[in-house]
């Protein structure tokens, strides 16, 4: 019989329940349709529309609001059997409910805010992007020049985002934006913008390297006005908000990177079994067997350190958490990019072109080194932490 620690190092009969279901609806809805949407770069409407369905869209809107309250781990199971049935419209599917977004409105907004937003989230039938990222300023988050300036009961917005996941399909953006410019990371707060307010202006950035299937914009604001009361939370706090919220979302992004790395395994064992050269399955070189075995491993050490930082926020243990999630984010994403790449030298030349989808798991999961705060950014706060600051 397991003993108490070792349970902790298991999932539970819900959460395994929870992965079985994501598969099947990955295998049966995403992955017949992912080169399709990767080459032709439509955004998949209809199997969003599909994953809504199957409360997929923002596993952790709260059960009051119509979604499926789940925590941060089960989330991170969702999100990886999404990205491993195709990181693209994995990526479609869970950026259409931010993890940080949903945290800051779910901790910070108003009932009416909630009661605004999260219904239609869960219904897959409304999305909120994240807007911190600018031209200029992305690790530097502090010194953004994105403006909001009150006018009676108004904001006034001027700004320039950029990288904005959802920007053009989106319904709303969480704006991260200065209210105080001379305060730094203390002069930032969150503001939601309709996108179809007057004076903003989307423009789809449709030249990634991966990703494909998801969205991404710019969005430049010129003399945008909202109401006051959009406003999440208090003035000038809006940073402090973003940073709780970051071990989930750094806990998602690894969870993603590991979606992808085991797809990436599964497709090169399945080539490994089926190849010939030398009259024998290229699965019985020692130097394949070895990159597989090296594979998985470094899949299954991903994996884990991604379920203890996501069990460790979800036990409270948010201070931790924060440095976990990000050597899980840092760890997943490495390794990750790794996987896919040794999966495209298992291929050969038949790794290079895209009759199969590794060379698509390689372009993929590329950004999760990227986004949601970079690698280096990541050691920096891991470095940090150990050194008690
Ligand atoms: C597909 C995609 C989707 C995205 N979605 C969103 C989104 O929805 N919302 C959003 O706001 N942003 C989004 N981003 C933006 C993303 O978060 C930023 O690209 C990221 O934070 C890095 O910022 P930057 O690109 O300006 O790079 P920079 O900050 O200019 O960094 C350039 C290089 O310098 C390094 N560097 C910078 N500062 C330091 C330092 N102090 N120490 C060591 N190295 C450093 C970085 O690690 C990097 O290697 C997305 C990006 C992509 C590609």
């Amino acid at each position: 019989m397991a003993s108490q620690s070792d349970q902790q190092f298991m999932l539970s009969d819900e959460q395994e329940a929870i992965r079985t279901a994501v598969r099947e609806f990955g295998e049966e809805e995403i992955a017949p349709v992912a080169r399709e949407y990767d080459e032709s770069h439509e955004y998949p409407w209809d199997v969003v529309e599909k994953a809504a369905e199957a409360d997929l869209v923002g596993p952790m809107v709260p059960i009051e609001y119509g979604g499926a309250g789940m925590d941060v781990l089960e989330t991170a199971i969702v999100t990886e059997e999404l990205w491993r049935a195709d990181p693209g419209i994995g990526a479609a599917i869970d950026l259409m409910a931010f993890n940080s977004t949903l945290h800051v409105m779910k901790e910070y907004g108003t009932e009416e805010q909630k009661e605004e937003w999260f219904p239609g989230i869960a219904a897959g039938e409304k999305s909120i992007a994240i807007g911190i990222s600018e031209p200029a300023h992305g690790s530097d988050v502090a010194s953004i020049e994105t403006r909001a300036e009150k006018d009676g009961d108004e904001w006034v917005i001027n700004g320039n985002k950029m990288w904005i996941s959802n920007g053009s399909v989106g319904d709303a953006v969480l704006l991260v934006t200065k209210t105080d410019p001379d305060a730094g990371y203390d002069g930032i707060s969150t503001i939601l913008v309709p996108l179809d307010a007057d004076g903003v202006t989307t423009s789809k950035i449709d030249n990634k390297l991966g990703l494909h299937a998801s969205d991404t914009a710019e969005i430049v604001f010129d003399d945008v006005r909202v109401p006051a009361e959009n406003i999440v939370g208090e003035e000038n706090r809006g940073w402090q908000y973003f940073n709780e919220a970051m071990a989930p979302a750094r806990v998602q992004v690894a969870a993603q990177a590991v979606g992808a790395a085991q797809a990436a395994l599964d497709a090169a064992i399945e080539y490994a079994n089926e190849r010939e050269q030398f009259g024998q399955h290229i699965g019985d070189f020692q130097a394949i067997r070895h990159k597989l075995a090296e594979m998985a491993t470094n899949v299954e050490a991903a994996r884990s350190l991604t379920y203890r930082a996501a069990g460790l926020y979800d036990a409270g243990e948010v201070r931790l958490s924060e440095r976990f999630a990000s050597m899980a984010k840092l760890f997943a994403s490495d390794r990750g990019f790794e996987v896919a790449d040794e999966a495209v030298q298992v291929f050969g030349g038949a790794g290079y072109v895209t009759d199969h989808p590794v060379e698509r798991y390689l372009r993929d999961v590329r950004v999760t080194k990227i986004y949601e705060g970079t690698n280096e950014i990541q050691k920096e706060i891991i470095g940090g932490r150990l050194l008690g600051q």
